[in-house]
């Protein structure tokens, strides 16, 4: 027997214990000592029947996910695999259980189903979420999920990953018997009263009964197939997932099995599921900061306050109301404040709506958020966010305030989505308790954090705020201090690119979808629209005796704002928008660009979608370059996991630096060069760019010295 697998008996009954901590993941050891168990529980004629259990908080939770970067990089060879060891467990003379708590995901859901039983804890989950690191299972779990769920409901499963509750998986087939209080005493109660009749389920690979008919199936994966092709648009393992389901309809088990380990090493090896995996690992590698180690004192957080009740204020206080952390809600003036709560009110009765809590989970939650003129309490707050309109010196004069009224060791967190940290923080007597907490808009869904470092920031804040970013559900990544931090600062080069595009001989409608195929959430343009052109309008108004004449400058969107066109808010932008807010191209717009580009001697040509993406997406990323050398991210993961998780990036192309390494960073220095020969000084390569590709390497190895 393995370290990782302890065998022990209670009178006939053995029971396997997997005890791998924290998750029970299938490392190597695990499945060679379910094996081994298995063999013994055979050899001894006293033993009638096993049990298989997790030791603390959970079954086994799924694959070791490094193990899957040992593959492919070549470093781990042969092994044992899961599957035959499922099979051992499966063709086991004597009856087994598996007892699942917590979580069966993945290789666990797969082991589980080779044993003749399955009980469960009410609260437990089981899933294949495999399609998340883009893969599909690869343990027959498409083969013998159908055989247990039936086969629209595993291909479901398998499709999108999501977990399913213990009742449901007992309404499926999946698991036999719901276990209340003790699941191992249980689970052996079970099996006691199965033995004496000897009457067993057969094994699963051998059940057919729920396999369906191949007309039914076909509607079945047609239907599947074009849901998933909407739902995970772009990415492969969903319809690979559906391959390999169907598989199980049409070919006898064992070849279906084959059919399955070729489709999950098509996946294994593709560039989708190695940025799948980059990712994941990422939003736990951005966690780490160097000189704020994981002993860092924290603050302690048990009240918050914030300022400005709009869009993005009411969305930071309805994060803490969430938490269950009491939030101070203060704005200037009784008008905005009745009209951010009433949003607040109406957002949580949306959620209501849709089932996602109840009424009374509504009710407490509001209940935490005291809406209110004046600074009243402010004093206890433990965290003040400020979310007033973008503007240096009314942050400063908000600052100014919040200094007299904050408890020493308050932290004073800015919103702002472009301006100085430091400058904020010199209106204070504490620019150590100072620190930039950028949300993204809608601030109560989207999971980015953008956690700015200013100069004097202490090491105690920093940790809280990452600390917090997890507590209030969100993935916190801390970035230094400049002009748009990560995110806003690479996507100004990326929208400015989208609209030379458009100058240059494309349509508004081409620039998007191009970008849409790729696998962003949305085009830039029609993201233009839905934030507000008049914002950055206004910013260049404001900064418009600061206007190089020899540099060129995006013509249009100011033009749409003069005519009153601000995007969705007015009902037109870039493209006009119906009363179901879809957007419509308009010939108005096309008509002003051909105006504005004859006016400029913009010569106009035909663009193709390639170059639509190698002008926007080497724009992001030479910016990128800058960004990593200059130290503002800490790795290009932190920036990859900024994009992904705020603006709507495709996870399945790991982040614009991972892409740029699938790419290869020779090509797209080329590139760039190319650009910068045709389009001048906007795109002169970063130092860093030009480095690393001479060198042969990658974003994701560097590493600022
Ligand atoms: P908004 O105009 O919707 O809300 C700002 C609110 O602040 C208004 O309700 C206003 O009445 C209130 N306010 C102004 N002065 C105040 C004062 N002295 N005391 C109390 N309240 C006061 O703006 P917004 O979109 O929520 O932006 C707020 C901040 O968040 C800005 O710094 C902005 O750059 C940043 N931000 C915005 C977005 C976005 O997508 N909208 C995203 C990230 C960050």
């Amino acid at each position: 027997m393995s370290e990782l697998v302890k065998f022990t008996r209670d009178g006939e009954i053995a029971i396997i214990t997997v005890d791998n901590p924290p998750v029970n993941a299938l490392s190597p050891g695990v499945p060679e000592g379910i094996a081994a168990a298995i063999g013994q529980i055979e050899a001894d004629e006293t033993i009638s029947g096993a049990v298989l259990i997790g030791s603390g908080q959970t079954f086994v939770a799924g694959a070791d996910i490094r193990e899957f970067g040992r593959i492919t990089s070549g470093e781990r060879r042969g092994g044992i695999n899961l599957t035959s060891v499922v099979r051992t467990v499966e063709d086991c003379s004597k009856p087994t259980v598996a007892a699942i708590h917590g979580t069966a995901f993945g290789g666990g859901l797969e082991l589980a189903m080779g044993f003749t039983y399955r009980v469960a804890l009410g609260s437990a989950q089981v899933g294949q979420p495999e399609v998340k690191l883009g893969l599909i299972p690869g343990a027959a779990g498409t083969q013998r999920l159908p055989r247990l769920a039936g086969v629209e409901a595993a291909a479901r499963m398998c499709a999108d990953g999501q977990p399913i509750s213990a009742a449901s998986a007992l309404a499926l087939g999946v698991v036999d018997q719901i276990i209340e209080g003790d699941l191992l005493g249980g689970a052996i109660a079970f099996l006691r009263e199965k033995i004496p009749s000897g009457a067993h389920p057969p094994k699963t690979r051998e059940r057919h009964e729920k396999l369906g008919d191949p007309e039914t199936n076909a509607a079945i994966f047609a239907a599947l197939r074009a849901a998933t092709r909407k739902s995970a648009r772009g990415m492969t393992a969903p319809l690979a997932a559906i391959d390999a389901v169907e598989a199980a309809t049409s070919l006898p088990f064992d070849e279906g099995v084959a059919r399955e380990a070729q489709i999950f090493q098509e996946c294994l090896f593709s560039d989708q599921s190695k940025a799948l995996i980059h990712v994941f690992f990422g939003e736990r590698e951005v966690a780490r900061i160097p000189d704020v180690p994981k002993d860092t004192p924290l603050i302690e957080i048990r009240r918050a306050a914030v300022i400005g009740a709009g869009t993005m204020g009411g969305g930071i206080a309805m994060n803490y109301a969430n938490a269950g952390i009491p939030v101070l809600l203060r704005e200037a003036t009784r008008e905005a404040l009745d009209r951010g709560m009433a949003t607040i009110r109406r957002n949580y009765e949306n959620s209501v709506k849709k089932g996602r809590f109840t009424p009374e989970v509504m009710e407490k939650r509001l209940s935490l958020i005291t809406p209110q003129l004046g600074y009243d309490g402010f004093e206890e707050a433990d965290i003040i966010t400020e979310a007033v309109f973008e503007g240096m010196a009314l942050k400063k004069e908000i600052f100014a305030e919040i200094d007299r009224v904050a408890k020493p060791g308050a932290i004073l967190a800015s919103n702002t989505s472009t301006l100085s940290i430091d400058e904020i923080a010199s209106a204070t007597s504490r620019p150590e308790a100072v620190i930039g907490h950028h949300y993204f808009s809608p601030a109560n869904v989207m999971r980015l954090l953008e956690i700015v470092r200013g100069r004097a920031t202490s090491r105690e804040v920093i940790a809280t705020s990452m600390s917090l970013a997890k507590r209030l559900k969100k993935v916190g990544v801390l970035v230094g201090n400049c002009y748009g931090f990560v995110g806003n600062r690479m996507l100004h080069p990326y929208g400015r690119e989208a609209q030379f595009l458009v100058e240059e001989g494309a349509n508004p409608q081409d620039v998007d979808a191009a970008l849409v195929n790729f696998g962003m959430a949305m085009g830039p343009l029609a993201v233009g629209d839905l934030a507000g052109l008049d914002v950055g309008w206004r910013i260049r108004k404001e900064h418009a005796h600061l206007h190089d004449p020899n540099v060129r400058h995006p013509l249009v969107a100011d033009a749409l704002c003069e005519l009153g066109r601000y995007g969705q808010k007015t009902g037109a932008g870039w493209y006009k928008y119906d009363e179901n807010r879809r957007a419509i191209p308009d010939p108005e717009v096309e008509a002003l660009i051909l105006k504005l580009t004859a006016d400029a001697n913009i010569r106009r040509r035909s663009i193709s979608p390639d170059e639509i993406i190698e002008r926007t997406q080497y724009a992001l990323i030479n910016e990128g370059a800058l960004i990593l050398e200059e130290g503002i991210a800490l790795r290009a993961t932190d920036i990859d996991i900024v994009y992904i998780n705020g603006y709507g990036y495709p996870a399945w192309r790991g982040g614009p630096m991972w892409y740029a390494d699938t790419v290869g960073l020779h090509k797209v220095y080329e590139r760039v060069c190319q650009f910068h020969q045709q389009h001048g000084d906007h795109w002169k390569p970063a130092p860093l760019l030009k480095h690393l590709a001479e060198q042969g390497a990658t974003f994701a190895s560097f590493r600022k010295a």
